[in-house]
Parts: structure tokens; C-alpha cells; sequence
């Protein structure tokens, strides 16, 4: 089997790791966004608040300031002295200057006729001049009036200089006055100083506790900025702001491209149309998120070292979890390779470790023993066929032995002579060589056996056999052809004479030996040679068996062809 390496992340304990770190990586990156996403609105909602609770009594704040004024306007033009009609009396001056030096905010007061001609004024500023045209003078006429905040067109050379580089400004207040009939003898009027209005927005807002970032502004009624004086030329209110009740706040997207926690209230002053004033809050939300942004931060940068952590914990536990797999792999190949005493595992802590462990040595046990049996029933089996394999080859040759050999002598049976004949003969038709038969007949045996018994006459025909075997060749074939006669396939032998010289050298053999059972003994052959006319194998046998007769009828111990 080939070794198989995983790599680390398919590996027990990568695989441990990389799930416990990404789970919780997962579980805890969700929380630190939820609760990050939780924080930002609560944050959001607490800075929204502050922005809406100072914007409101910055608001309140310059409201009740303002309605203030409104009374000082009206209250003097209700005074007795203005009513009269006689707008020029000391004591109208009187009065205004008391007011005046009550209130520094006025930069200028003073009344005119119904022609809009200044009577008196404090320090006589524009006196005897016509303000006729100015609308303080047309709308107080008629009620109450409060005007939007304008440059000091008349005054600004007349009032002292300041010592800020900003232009004069100022809002308008004026009231009609009239005698008891309800006839208007002229109008008071009083220009407040716009720094006043700033100083005390600002002083409402530095009172109230700030967010960082956080700006206050002031916007008339068409959305300009009227201050601060830095925002006051190229800022409007962001669009469609807000005055749900519920929040009192908005998120909102400024001219400057940012987003502001923006919220805004409205100046009440006394008189029904009022200014239209607002005041408005921002806070760069950016700056107000801040505190989430950083929670969340810290939330997730801990998530990430949680994570980390949970990571090496799930490596460290893998590692102690997959060493004894490991270690039962490497036994289980040690075995795989031959070895007999591979360790196994067994001081794991674990429980179903220490089983696994104990099982597998088992059962390798149990395989190995089982192996062992299966080899040596194996080598038994091999054994047993080895030698049922030679005992068949034993008896196939015996079997052979018995078919094509004579059981007396040895030599080969005539069965075997034939079929070597016409092998020979269909050799010799097919390639034109020769070949010889010898046909050899004991002389006399019939004495020999009435003379010495038959058992002596098996023993003669034994040796004939061996003397037959012991004066051919090698390739020739001896076989007992019948009763005492024999005889021999001489083979590549194409003509007579070597035939005739085979057939004398036997019967020369013969008949020199000496026979122990009876003394001497006698053969008469016949030889005969293939001869291409021959039409079967049968014809040469019958020429050797003439050659035969006529070798008997010579007189025996002859050998003569055909
Ligand atoms: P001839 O010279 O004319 O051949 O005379 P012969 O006596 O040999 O005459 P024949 O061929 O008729 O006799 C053969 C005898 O061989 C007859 C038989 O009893 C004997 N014989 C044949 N087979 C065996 C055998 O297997 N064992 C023994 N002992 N004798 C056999
Ligand atoms: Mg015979
Ligand atoms: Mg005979």
C-alpha cells in the first residue's frame, strides 16, 4: 500500500483547528458586530439627544431674552409721557437713556413722529433725520415689529468704533405709540447690538456640557447661516431638517459633503410671526461614533486574539487527540512490512483511544496467528502435492512401462514396435530415408522348455533380450514380437549391408554366449530394408519374415536378407 501523507489541513488536528478557530472567529466577529452595531445606535441616540437639548435651550434661552426687549419697547411706548404726544420732552429722552445704560445692548434708541423724522435719541444719534424708509419705522406703525439682523447703514459712522474686525450688525425692534384716542404720534424704536444675540446663544451653548465637534449656529427663517460669521456666507441648513418630536434629531449630510448628528428649535419671540429664527446643533457624526467605532474595534481585535487562541487550543487538543492514531497507523504499517513487534498505543488517556488500541492489537494478534496457520497449512499442501505429483509421474511412467514394454524381458511390446514401424515408414516416404527390420526366432526352444522347463526358458529369453539390447545401437529399437521371437528397428539404416552386418553381429553374440540354464542357444533372423515401391509399413515385416524362413529352412544360426 502506498504511504499516504496528508497535508496539514487534512490532517485530524488541521482540520480541528481550522474549525475551531473559524467558529470561533465566526461567533465572536458576529458579536463584536452586533454589539459594535448595538453601541453605535445607543451612542448615536445619546449624542442626538445632547445636540436636541442644547439646540432647545439655546433656543429658550434667546427666546426669552428676545421677548424681553419686545416688553422694554412696549412698556415705553405705553409710558404716560410718550402718549401725550409731546415725543420731545427731556423726559422721553430720560427714559430711553435709562434704558440704554440698563441694557448695553442697545447700540441706539430713540423715537420719531408719524413722518419718520427722529425726535430724540440717545447721544442724538441720526436726530432730525428721517428714518422713513426704514423698515423698522414703516412695520412699527402698525404693531410690534422685530427685525432680521442687517448692516448699520446709517449708524455705523455715527455709533463708536469697535474693536472687533466684524461689521456692525444689528436687529431692529420697534412699537407704535399712540395717544388714548388711538391716534399714532410717532414710534419707538431700538437697534440691539447682533454680537448680544451671538454672546448669548454662545452662552447657552458653552453652559450646556458638549460633545466633541459639536458647533452651534443660528439661521434665519430662508436656511442662511447668520452665524457663525465663518459659515455664514456659504452654508445653508441641510435640507429637510428635522423636527420629529420622537428624536428631535436627525443624521444629515451638510453642504460640506460631511454627515452631522444635526438638530434644530425655533426662536419663539412674542409677536405672532416671530423672527422665524432657528438655532441649530451639529456634531460631525464621525466624531460622535467615535466611542462605537473604537468599541467595535476593540471588540473585534479581541474576537481576532480569541480566536487565535481557541485556534492553538484546538491544535494543541488535535495533537494529543490524533498522536495515538498516529502512532497506531505507523504500528499498523510496521506490521503491514513484516515487523512482529510493533507498539501499540495504550497509556492514552482517552478511553475510546485506549479501546481502539487494544482492539487493533488483537486482532492483530488473532491475524497473525491465523497468517502463521495459513502458512504452515499451506506448506503442508504444497508438500502433499509435491509428492502426489511424483507419485503420478511414477505411475504415468509405469503406466507407460507397462504399455509399451514387455513384462518378461523389458524389451518393448510389439504394440510399440508397430507404431514405431510406420512412424519410420512415413519418415522414409516423406524425406527418401532408409530404414531396416530383423526378425529373430530361437532355434529349438520348444526343447528348451520340455528339456529344462519353462521357467528356465523365460530366463533364456531374458538374456536375449539383454544380448539384443547390448549389440544394437542406441537408436535402434528392440521389441518382443511374439512367443521366443524378437524384433529390431534399425533406423537411418538405408541399405542391406548394414542391416546384414547389425543382423550377423547379433546371431555372431548369440551365439557365443553362454546361457546358464540350458549352455549354448541359437537365432535365426531374416532382415529387410524400406524400399521407396513399398505401398505399407506391413510389406517389410513380411520380406524380414520370408528371409526368416528361408534362414530355418537353411539350417538356423543363419541371418539372411530379403
Ligand atoms: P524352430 O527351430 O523351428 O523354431 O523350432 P522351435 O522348437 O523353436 O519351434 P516353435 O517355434 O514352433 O516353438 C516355439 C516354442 O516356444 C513353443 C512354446 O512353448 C515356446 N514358447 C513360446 N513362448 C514361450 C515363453 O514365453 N516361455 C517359454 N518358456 N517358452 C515359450
Ligand atoms: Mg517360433
Ligand atoms: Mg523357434
Amino acid at each position: 500500500m502506498p504511504l499516504i501523507r496528508p497535508s496539514f489541513l487534512h490532517s485530524l488536528r488541521g482540520q480541528l483547528a481550522l474549525w475551531f478557530g473559524g467558529l470561533s472567529l465566526l461567533t465572536l466577529v458576529s458579536v463584536g458586530l452586533y454589539v459594535g452595531r448595538l453601541a453605535t445606535q445607543q451612542v448615536a441616540a445619546t449624542a442626538g439627544a445632547s445636540v436636541h437639548a442644547t439646540a432647545r435651550a439655546a433656543a429658550d434661552l434667546l427666546g426669552a431674552s428676545l421677548r424681553e426687549h419686545e416688553l422694554d419697547l412696549v412698556l415705553l411706548s405705553l409710558a404716560p409721557h410718550f402718549t401725550r404726544g409731546d415725543l420731545a420732552q427731556p423726559a422721553v429722552l430720560h427714559s430711553l437713556e435709562q434704558r440704554r445704560n440698563l441694557r448695553e445692548e442697545y447700540a441706539w434708541m430713540g423715537v420719531t413722529d408719524p413722518q419718520g423724522t427722529v425726535v430724540q435719541a440717545v447721544d442724538g444719534i441720526l436726530q432730525g433725520q428721517s428714518v422713513a424708509q426704514r423698515p423698522w419705522f414703516i412695520e412699527g406703525q402698525a404693531g410690534l415689529y422685530v427685525g432680521d439682523v442687517h448692516k448699520a447703514l446709517l449708524l455705523e459712522k455715527l455709533l463708536p468704533q469697535q474693536a472687533s474686525s466684524e461689521p456692525l450688525r444689528f436687529i431692529d425692534i420697534a412699537a407704535p405709540i399712540r395717544n388714548p384716542q388711538g391716534a399714532l404720534v410717532g414710534v419707538v424704536g431700538a437697534h440691539i447690538h447682533w454680537r448680544w444675540v451671538t454672546q448669548t446663544v454662545q452662552a447657552a451653548f458653552d453652559q450646556h456640557p458638549r460633545n466633541q465637534g459639536t458647533e452651534i449656529l443660528i439661521a434665519n427663517a430662508l436656511g442662511d447661516v447668520l452665524y457663525p460669521q465663518a459659515l455664514a456666507s456659504h452654508t445653508r441648513l441641510a435640507a429637510a431638517l428635522p423636527s420629529a418630536p420622537t428624536t428631535g434629531y436627525a443624521r444629515l449630510r451638510w453642504d460640506d459633503g460631511q454627515e452631522y448628528l444635526t438638530s434644530q428649535a425655533s426662536v419663539q419671540t412674542r409677536i405672532s410671526q416671530g423672527l422665524g429664527w432657528h438655532i441649530v446643533v451639529r456634531q460631525p457624526l464621525e466624531l460622535a461614533l467615535e466611542p462605537a467605532h473604537a468599541l467595535r474595534t476593540r471588540l473585534l481585535t479581541l474576537g481576532l486574539l480569541a480566536a487565535l487562541a481557541f485556534s492553538l487550543v484546538a491544535l494543541w487538543l488535535a495533537r494529543s487527540f490524533s498522536r495515538p492514531i498516529e502512532q497506531l497507523a505507523n504500528a499498523a504499517r510496521q506490521i503491514e512490512q513484516g515487523a512482529s513487534n510493533a507498539r501499540f498505543p495504550t497509556d492514552h488517556r482517552l478511553i475510546e483511544v485506549q479501546q481502539l488500541s487494544q482492539s487493533i492489537q488483537s486482532m492483530t494478534t488473532a491475524l497473525l496467528a491465523h497468517e502463521r496457520e495459513l502458512a504452515a497449512v499451506n506448506q503442508t499442501l504444497e508438500t502433499q502435492v509435491q509428492q502426489r505429483t511424483e507419485a503420478l509421474e511414477t505411475a504415468n511412467l509405469e503406466l507407460e512401462r507397462l504399455a509399451t514394454r514387455d513384462p518378461l524381458t523389458g524389451v518393448h511390446n510389439r504394440r510399440h514396435f508397430d507404431a514405431r514401424l510406420l512412424e519410420c515408414f512415413q519418415t522414409s516416404q516423406r524425406t527418401g530415408t532408409g530404414f531396416a527390420v530383423l526378425l529373430l526366432d530361437a532355434d529349438h526352444f520348444k526343447q528348451v522348455n520340455d528339456t529344462h522347463g519353462h521357467p528356465a526358458g523365460d530366463a533364456v529369453l531374458q538374456q536375449l533380450a539383454r544380448l539384443l539390447n547390448e549389440n544394437t545401437r542406441a537408436v535402434d529399437l528392440v521389441a518382443r514380437y511374439g512367443g521366443e521371437e524378437f524384433a529390431v528397428l534399425l533406423p537411418h539404416t538405408p541399405g542391406g549391408e548394414g542391416s546384414m552386418a547389425a543382423a550377423e553381429k547379433i546371431r555372431a553374440a548369440i551365439a557365443a554366449a553362454d546361457f546358464p540354464e540350458i549352455g549354448h542357444m541359437t537365432v535365426s533372423i531374416g532382415a529387410s530394408v524400406w524400399n521407396p515401391a513399398d505401398t505399407h509399413a506391413h510389406a517389410i515385416i513380411e520380406r524380414a519374415d520370408k528371409a526368416l524362413y528361408q534362414a530355418k529352412g537353411a539350417g538356423r544360426n543363419l541371418a539372411m536378407a530379403s
